[in-house]
Order: structure tokens, then sequence, then C-alpha cells
């Protein structure tokens, strides 16, 4: 494949944008460096990129991407938005309409606020839990990602329960000091973190389904003890499902575990693939947020007409009857293929999925907790990685991120990657 004209792109975005991408996580450094390959149209469940190769998409933009590339339905509301007036400082109707469909899809949401990504709404929640509780410290799981704010780029040292380091220059030690990780998956780490810091915690912070360390599954009746120890400490239990807010049913992760937080986090598929944010909770815990209360928080571009009309169009194709069980067979249908040609090839790897989201990890053992995750081979990651971008199949660049199928993709979509798979699983046994 020639990725000539990526590299000439990359080499000229050197110059002018750091690293030559916008976020991090778009370099290819995780699985050996040199230029990402440079898109140039998207439609359905493929991708074309500036050298004219085609791909089929796993990346999903990260996870907003669940209806497939241009969805003919968001189309329509983002040019009609683009053609009525892109942003006007005012409230609109749409909010109204976006807001209560998804109080109606998620029923712990008595009220909610738009923003404009998942860092701000995971960052939000953070501040009202304070000013709700009046106490300053958060729990978080290692290795969850939650955005790119202060309180949340920050990493565990070792032991079950520890007070946060940060995890990027700039951020103060101060800050870092608020901050207690735990173990995913552990709930004596989170007895034990709550015991010591009881009167002090604000918040438990959580991803009801990990998808930042790959799809990992809570265990049965962690999230129902996680809400039961937060609650008997005084503490709020937010969860942020910016991954996971429709992505494994029209609804939440809360739904699928029969839990209710006091707060949620929420971005990406609500958006339709545009800016996006939302949070929000029980109504007395809402009502700290300005003008009601003490909690600050705005936006200019907060329940901007585009991503509120990207945002309904995007949930209307999601109420399709049938849709979710469509990503489900998909889904098992490549992980079946995935772990037959692992086992013909004698490739050790373990697959965690759910409904159309799956995860490789290269090495022995399931996959519970980040350790695990941090123990998988990247090696083989970046191999494989290499092997499929070669032969049209586009993952995420890093053995962390999970494959998001759309509903776009078809039977023959898998079938090809499942060949693409064996070709890549032959070249990396001859190795
Ligand atoms: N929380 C989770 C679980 C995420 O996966 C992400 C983004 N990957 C964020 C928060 C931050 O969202 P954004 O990139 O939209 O700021």
């Amino acid at each position: 494949m020639d990725f000539s004209t990526s590299e000439a792109l990359h080499r000229e975005a050197l110059e002018h944008i750091v690293g030559g991408v916008n976020s991090p996580s778009r370099a290819y450094k995780a699985v050996g460096g040199g230029a990402p390959v440079y898109m140039e149209r998207a439609e359905g469940a493929y991708f074309w990129d500036v050298d004219g190769n085609k791909y089929i998409d796993y990346l999903g933009a990260y996870g907003p991407i669940i209806t497939g590339h241009a969805h003919p339905h968001i189309a329509k509301a983002i040019s009609h938005a683009a053609t009525n007036g892109v942003l006007y400082g005012t409230p609109t109707k749409l909010e109204n309409e976006f807001a209560k469909m998804l109080k109606q899809s998620i029923p712990s949401l008595e009220k909610v606020r738009f923003v404009n990504s998942g860092t701000e709404a995971v960052m939000t929640t953070v501040r009202v839990a304070r000013a709700y509780t009046n106490r300053t410290k958060i729990i978080k799981f290692a290795g969850c990602y939650h955005g790119h704010f202060d309180a949340v780029l920050v990493e565990a040292g070792s032991g079950p329960a520890t007070l946060g380091t940060p995890d990027s220059a700039g951020i103060p030690e101060s800050v870092a000091q608020d901050v207690i990780t735990v173990p995913f998956n552990n709930i004596e780490a989170l007895k034990q973190a709550l015991d010591i810091w009881e009167d002090q915690i604000a918040a438990v912070l959580v991803e009801p389904i990990v998808g930042n360390f790959g799809i990992v599954e809570p265990k049965e009746g962690f999230l129902q003890a996680v809400n039961e120890l937060t609650h008997q400490a005084g503490a709020l239990v937010i969860y942020d499902e910016v991954i996971t807010a429709f992505r494994f049913t029209y609804g939440s992760a809360q739904q699928l575990y029969d839990v209710e937080p006091d707060m949620t986090a929420m971005g990406k598929i609500i958006g339709g693939g545009l800016p996006i944010g939302a949070y929000g909770g029980k109504k007395d815990i809402m009502e700290q947020v300005a003008p009601l209360g003490p909690a600050y928080q705005a936006g200019t571009m907060a329940g901007n007409p585009a991503s509120m009309a990207a945002g309904i169009a995007c949930l209307e194709v999601l109420q399709e009857e049938g849709l979710y069980e469509k990503l489900d067979q998909l889904g098992k249908k490549l992980e079946a293929g995935i772990l037959e040609k692992a086992r013909q090839y004698e490739i050790p790897l373990s697959v965690n999925r759910l409904c159309g989201a799956l995860t490789v990890y290269f090495g022995e053992g399931e996959i519970t907790n980040y350790d695990q995750a941090e123990a998988s081979d990247g090696e083989s990651f970046a191999t494989f990685f290499r092997l499929m971008l070669e032969q049209g199949i586009n993952l995420a660049p890093s053995k962390y991120e999970a494959w998001f199928l759309t509903i776009a993709h078809t039977e023959q979509d898998i079938d090809d990657t499942i060949h693409a798979v064996e070709k890549a699983f032959q070249q990396m046994q001859l190795k």
C-alpha cells in the first residue's frame, strides 16, 4: 500500500501542529511511530485515505460513530442546522427536545446540562459533587480515562488504595492529592479507601463498563457494591458514560446492570459525530448548578443547534428495532473469527467483547483490570496493527483501545476482516 501522501502531509503537519496531531492518541507512537494515515472521506463502515486506499473502519472516531460515517439522516440534520444558523447564544427548542429524549432513555437523569466534550461533562460532575457534599477528594479507578482536566489525569502509585500522582506535567501535586486511585473490579480496595478517607470523599467516579484499557465489564455485583459503599460514606456515585451511553443498548450501562448513579456524564455518541458532552442526575444535586446554585458551569457553544440536531438525529436512528441485536451478532461473529484464527496459528490472545465493541489483548490470561491490560503484549499488537492497516483494516493505534462496530458494517465486512486477521496471524507466526 502506498502511504506517500499521508507521509508528506505528516511532515507538513509537524511544522505547524504540535506533534503533527491535535490529539495524542492519533499519533502512531504506540505502534512504532511514523506518519498516521490521513483520511479524506468516510461513508458507512469505510474510509478512503489521501492516497486513495480504502479501509474498513473499526476506530469509529474513538466511539462516537455507531451509525456508520455520514449517515444520511444525521447528515440531513446537520445540513439543515448549517443553513439555519449554527450558533445563536440563546436557548432553542432543540435543547428541550434533546434533554427530554435523554431523560426518557436514561431514567436516573432528572435534570441535564449540555456541554461540548466528554472532558467538560465529567469535570463538571466532579465540581457539582464537591459543591453538593462540601468535600474535596474523589476516588477513581486505575487506568480509567475521564478526559484531560487536572483532577482525573492522575494515576495510582503501587498498593491497592493510593493517593494519586500527576500523570502529566503541569498538574500540581496538591490537585493529585485529592484523588485516590483504586483497582477496577476490586471492591475491597474501594472499601479500604472509603474507610481511610470516609468523611472527605465527595464522589466515586466510575466507568460502569471500562472503555479505556479495552472493554472490561464490571464483575457481578461490583457496581451494586460501589453504590452501597459510596452512599454509606455520604459520597456521590458518578458514572462516566462518555463511551458507554447508547453504545450497548438504547440508553446507558446503568440500565444493563440495573443500578443508578447520582450523576452521569455523557458525550461521544450523543453528538452524532459533532462536539458534545452532557451531564445530569438527581434534581437536588443538579440544582447546585448556576443559575440556580453556587456551582458554576457555562459555555458559548453549549447546546448549540448543530450538535443538538445531530444528537437528536443520531438517537432517532438508534431507536430502530433490533439494531443493538445486529451489532451484537456482528460482534459475536468477529470475536469468534479472531479466536478461531488465533487458535489455528497459535497466537496467544484474549478478546473482551460486549455487543459491538471489543478489544483484542495479546498474551495469556483474562483481562479484568488495568494491571492485566498493561501487561498485555504491546509489541505483538503493534505488529498486528501494521499488518491489518496494510490490508485496509483501520484499528485504533493502541493496545488499550476498543474496536467499534457500527450498524453500517456488513457480514461481508466481518468476513473480510477475519480473512485479514488470518493473514496477519500467519505472518506473526512466522516471526
Ligand atoms: N470519559 C471517557 C470514558 C472517555 O473515553 C473520554 C474520551 N475518550 C472522555 C471522558 C473525554 O471525552 P472528550 O474526548 O470528548 O473530552
